[in-house]
């Protein structure tokens, strides 16, 4: 069977009487090079041992099971159950649990059901959790890449850097923790039911230290908090903003530590680079009160 073509897939999900949820961000992949692209660019070997969130009827997942050492598929939708044991029979290395991604500890099944392997993410995500999602994954902290299809949009917005429109606290967050790049964009032509967006594959890898060198924990957490309240309030300025959201901390702190890194005290946190957020964060430790 052809599982990126749209009559098969059709007849496929009429005999098992399923039917498409929106509210589970289902759009399945009509066109065979997407998959085979997106799992050619995981860096996949028998050493390999991925986690793979909403496989759908199974098409990236046969071209990952064709690659790596293990494939483990987390599936929210169990109407999937019957479809997936036809398409994967022949997959030996696949393992797919029936729940909710976001819900599940993604470092223990990653220690437990991929032992002995170097665990990497590989999926075409469901749109609607894309954010939490990409969070959790980077959060469980052992996957050396995560190669993903999401929204373009928001594939942008990760990748960012200082000045453009695109650039906040998402993006700032992920390349804090992983290396981003923009492989290909796919357009909705390629799915069933097709998305209002277009999508991209972006591949993230984890770094071994920061982008920027920080002097510790509470540093690093002052720096967040000061990313989160510049871009929760992008059109203030970075002195507003930060004194609006972060308790304890005045106007006239910031604004001494600003000028002394060379900033004029009106300016937007939109054009702040990561190691000015870090600079600025350890200024502020360093004239701080006891409150952070
Ligand atoms: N990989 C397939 C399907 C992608 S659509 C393909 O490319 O064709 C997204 C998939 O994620 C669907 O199968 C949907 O049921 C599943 N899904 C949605 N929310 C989920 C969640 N919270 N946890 C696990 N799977 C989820």
């Amino acid at each position: 069977m052809n599982l990126t073509d749209y009559n098969e897939i059709r007849a496929l999900l009429a005999r098992h009487k399923f039917r498409f949820s929106k509210s589970m961000g289902q759009n399945f992949l009509t066109a065979a090079w997407v998959p085979e692209d997106i799992a050619a660019s995981a860096g996949l070997d028998e050493k390999t041992g991925v986690l793979e969130i909403g496989p759908g009827v199974g098409c990236l997942t046969r071209e990952l099971s064709k690659r790596a050492g293990r494939v483990l598929c987390i599936e929210l939708d169990k109407a999937l159950k019957p479809i997936l044991k036809e398409t994967l029979s022949d997959c030996e290395n696949v393992e797919i649990l029936y729940a909710n991604a976001l819900k599940e500890d993604l470092a223990a099944l990653a220690r437990e059901r991929l032992p002995g392997l170097r665990p990497v993410v590989c999926a075409n995500l469901p749109y609607n959790i894309t954010s939490p999602a990409l969070t959790a994954i980077i959060e469980a902290g052992c996957f050396e890449t995560v190669t993903v299809m999401i929204q373009r949009e928001v594939a942008r917005r990760i990748c960012a850097g200082p000045g453009s429109a695109d650039y906040g606290a998402f993006g700032i967050f992920v390349q804090w923790h992983m290396e981003t790049e923009l492989l290909f964009d796919v357009p909705p032509s390629c799915f069933v039911p097709q998305p209002k967006v277009t999508s991209s594959v972006i591949r993230l890898t984890r770094r071994e230290q920061p982008p920027v060198a920080v002097s510790g924990e509470e540093a690093e957490e002052m720096m967040f908090r000061l990313v989160r309240a510049a871009f929760n309030q992008r059109r203030k300025t970075l002195v507003n903003a930060a004194a609006s959201q972060i308790p304890g901390l005045d106007k006239e702190r910031t604004e001494r530590a600003l000028t002394a890194l060379g900033y004029d005290t009106r300016v937007r946190g939109e054009v702040l680079g990561v190691s000015d957020f870090v600079r600025l964060a350890e200024e502020l430790r360093g004239t701080q009160n006891p409150d952070f």
